[in-house]
């Protein structure tokens, strides 16, 4: 595209080794990094071989002290509110910050925030009544819920409300887009495969690439992008197969031919057929 690296910007770093007294680089409040590990552990490379380390990306330091001492402002700013509002101003922060790093490595960083948040929210709790012992403060602010103990909660008002937990997001791994690919590539078996549309494909056919994983149902081999795809009815419609998708399936042409073709012969009964018949049709 004709873009160029800026020097002053551009910073070199070894994500295995120390480089100028840093290992890894942290990017988009990412920190990436390689860590050496046994051979068992360690990521391999397309052979299968161990290469002895493992890639581990976790929220960048720098990022987590942003987000507890965010937390720790807005727990002192509302020193005069109540749990309730104190509540409803933390959750959609805890629920934005770790929804950002639920695809990555953020368990241990989950629990270390939640800590500090605890802390912090014990602080909270002492200053305004000061005179009330640890125990008689924890009652009066924390509860057990199923088995998640330490909850802040708010038994005061009608409706109970709880303060969300870090550690309490799952971590989903996102699945990889494969090496080299575009969405602008123009393979739309690919992109509509993984993701069950795409611009260019009718939303038909795009569900079924998805369903099938990209492959075709007769063969079983994976569509190319050339390959004429057909939908086939599984039960035909003339035999009272419905419209369905559960009814339909994504075939290659040529497997479509086939199957329809087998389809007939299953439904002539060959000592029955005519002179004419075979004339017609030479087998
Ligand atoms: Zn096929």
């Amino acid at each position: 595209m004709g873009l160029e690296l800026k020097p002053s910007k551009t910073k070199i770093s070894h994500t295995l080794y120390e480089y100028e007294e840093k290992v890894g680089f942290d990017f988009l409040g990412f920190s990436v990094r390689q860590y050496p590990v046994g051979k068992n552990r360690a990521a391999k490379n397309p052979k299968g071989e161990p290469l002895g380390f493992k890639t581990l990306i976790t929220p960048s330091i720098e990022k987590i002290k942003q987000h507890t001492s965010k937390i720790g402002k807005i727990i002192k700013t509302y020193h005069a509110a109540n749990q309730a509002q104190l509540i409803k101003r933390l959750n959609p922060i805890i629920r934005g910050w770790t929804a950002y790093y639920s695809t990555v490595v953020s368990k241990q960083t989950y629990n270390q925030a939640d800590l500090c948040t605890y802390q912090q929210l014990f602080a909270w709790a002492k200053r305004r009544h000061p005179k009330q012992n640890h125990q008689q403060i924890a009652h009066k602010y924390w509860s057990t819920v199923g088995n998640n103990h330490w909850v802040f909660t708010n038994k005061q008002s009608g409706n109970i409300q709880h303060l969300i937990k870090h550690h309490k997001t799952p971590i989903v791994r996102h699945i990889k887009v494969q090496a080299e690919r575009s969405p602008y590539d123009g393979d739309w078996v690919y992109w509509s495969t993984r993701m069950g549309r795409h611009p260019e494909v009718k939303p038909e056919i795009a569900i079924l690439l998805k369903k099938q994983k990209g492959k075709c149902s007769d063969c079983g081999l994976y569509f190319q992008d050339e390959d004429l795809l057909e939908i086939d009815h599984i039960i035909p419609r003339s035999k009272g197969g419905n419209n369905s998708y559960q009814n339909k399936q994504l075939l290659h042409r040529h497997c479509h031919d086939n199957k329809s073709a087998n389809n007939n012969t299953l439904f002539i009964c060959p000592l029955e057929l005519d002179e004419d018949y075979i004339n017609d049709n030479p087998f």
